[in-house]
This record gives structure tokens, C-alpha cells and sequence, in this order.
């Protein structure tokens, strides 16, 4: 499932490609996705211009001359910039073709992605009002997150999950977190010093900035625009390495269920 670093390294990739470029027309060859694409948005998005770019969360907003699409990938959904006459691929559902000759092709198997248009400020829309702080802003700190886990008794792993606290931390980077900051991810949240939340939320920025240079995560069914597969993968310290050593102890890394999610951590460096 993309992640915010997937998502952040696809605004990055499709940016230069059409900000500035006008909408020659739309394509849809599927209307459903997790809602249905609205009908009425060919006629809507048609010669408007991409003025801005931005991310919320899992959310790509393409802002335009007259209106903002808010675009999430769901479970397998991606993005691809493409010569507009480039042969269509099963579950190539969406193109959004620019006067350029540029296509902005979305594709996804599972079809749980979204596309829905606002006129309205888009942070204000129902779907990104309620998301929490984002991570790579200046309003994420230790201190935020030690005031909101006040009293909690759910685990510190769902805590950090949890996108109405931070935007956009799914199980791969909550992982990944938790063992470079040495907290035992079944832990109740609320039990958490201050000091830890610091050193957590330090991890969540690292590895949230790392994989972003390393170009996002590649898990089955994500490839980045270029079609080509991110980096991060190859560097994860605790996710997907059950049954083999922890790279700090040597400890075999274990997994458990939380909140139906797989957990990774080593029994030995994350005991707190
Ligand atoms: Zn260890």
C-alpha cells in the first residue's frame, strides 16, 4: 500500500510534468473506485490549468484554475506520467490528457483509490479536515505526541497509526519507527515518557525523509512514476525481517498481530 513516502515521491515525480500544463480532456474507463468518479468531471476539469501541487496525508491535491481534485491510491493505486498514445493496460482506469501531449494515467487493480473535485479550501473537505499533524511539518514534535497519548491504553503502534494523530504513517513506517527508537510497539501510549515520544518522533521524520530519498518503498503492487521500483525496501531494519537477526543484537526479529496489522520488533532492543 503506498505510503506517505510513495505518495510524496509521485507528487515529486508527476510535478515537473504537468504544474502549469492545461487539461486537454479526461478519460474515464472506470467509474468505480471507492466512490464513484463523479460523472460531471471531464466537463469540469476540461482546459482548466494545474496551478499547484501539494500532499495531504495519503492525499495528492492537484490544484487547479478553478477547483482541486483530491486524489488517494487507495491500496494498489499509481500514477504515471505517459506520451498520451501509449498503449492501455488492464486497470489503467483514468487519464488526464494535457494540452502538451502529456497523459496522467492512474491505474489500479484494486480500486479502492479516490478521485473527488472541490471548489472549497480542500483542507477543509471532510476527507483531510479530521487528519492529523503531518510529519515532516514543524507542528510534529515529541511534545505533541506525549500530549495526545494522555491517558490512552491502546498500543503506542496503533497510536502512531492512527492518521487523526499523524497523517499518513501506515504499518511499514510505524514499524520501522518503533525499532529505530527503541520503543516496544505493544506498549500502551499512554505510558510513554516524554522523553521517548521525543526520540519517536525524531524516527518518524527520519525514516519518513530516508525513504523519501530512496524514493519511496516498493512492496508488490507499487512502482513509482517512472515505473521503476523505490530503494527503501532494500534498507528496512524491522519490517518483513521476521526470524532473522536484529542488525543492532542479533536478536531473531519477531512478529506478532496488532490491531490486525504485522508487527515487527526485536524482543531485545524494544523492551521499553
Ligand atoms: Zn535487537
Amino acid at each position: 500500500m503506498p505510503e506517505l513516502p510513495e505518495v510524496e515521491t509521485i507528487k515529486r515525480g508527476i510535478e515537473p510534468h504537468i504544474l502549469g500544463q492545461t487539461i486537454d480532456r479526461l478519460e474515464i474507463r472506470e467509474h468505480r473506485l471507492r466512490w464513484p468518479v463523479p460523472r460531471e468531471l471531464p466537463a469540469l476539469l476540461r482546459a482548466r490549468r494545474i496551478v499547484a501541487l501539494a500532499r495531504r496525508g495519503k492525499y495528492i491535491l492537484l490544484g487547479t484554475d478553478g477547483g482541486t481534485l483530491l486524489l488517494h491510491l487507495g491500496m494498489s493505486g499509481s500514477l504515471r506520467v505517459t506520451p498520451k498514445d501509449q498503449a492501455i493496460s488492464k486497470h489503467d482506469h483514468i487519464d488526464v490528457l494535457f494540452t502538451n501531449g502529456c497523459c496522467l494515467r492512474y491505474h489500479d487493480p484494486r480500486r479502492f483509490g479516490a478521485l473527488v473535485w472541490t471548489q472549497d479550501n480542500p483542507l477543509q473537505h471532510p476527507l483531510l479536515a479530521s487528519l492529523g499533524r503531518e510529519p515532516l511539518d514543524g507542528g510534529f514534535s515529541g511534545a505533541y505526541l506525549y500530549a495526545a497519548a494522555c491517558g490512552l491504553k491502546t498500543s503506542v503502534k496503533n497510536f502512531i497509526m492512527d492518521s487523526h494523530i499523524i497523517a499518513g504513517v501506515g504499518n511499514i513506517y510505524a514499524n520501522e519507527a518503533l525499532y529505530r527508537a527503541a520503543i516496544d510497539p505493544r506498549r500502551s501510549a499512554g505510558q510513554i515518557s516524554r522523553k521517548r515520544y521525543r526520540r519517536l518522533a525524531e524516527s518518524i521524520r527520519w525514516v519518513l525523509i530516508r525513504a523519501i530519498e530512496l524514493g519511496g518503498t516498493t512492496l508488490r503492487d507499487f512502482v513509482n512514476e517512472s515505473g521503476s521500483p523505490g530503494y527503501f525496501q532494500q534498507t528496512l531494519q524491522a519490517y518483513g525481517r521476521e526470524g532473522l537477526p536484529c542488525q543492532r543484537c542479533s536478536t531473531l526479529i519477531t512478529r506478532v498481530r496488532l490491531g490486525q496489522r504485522s508487527t515487527f520488533y526485536c524482543s531485545r532492543c524494544q523492551q521499553r
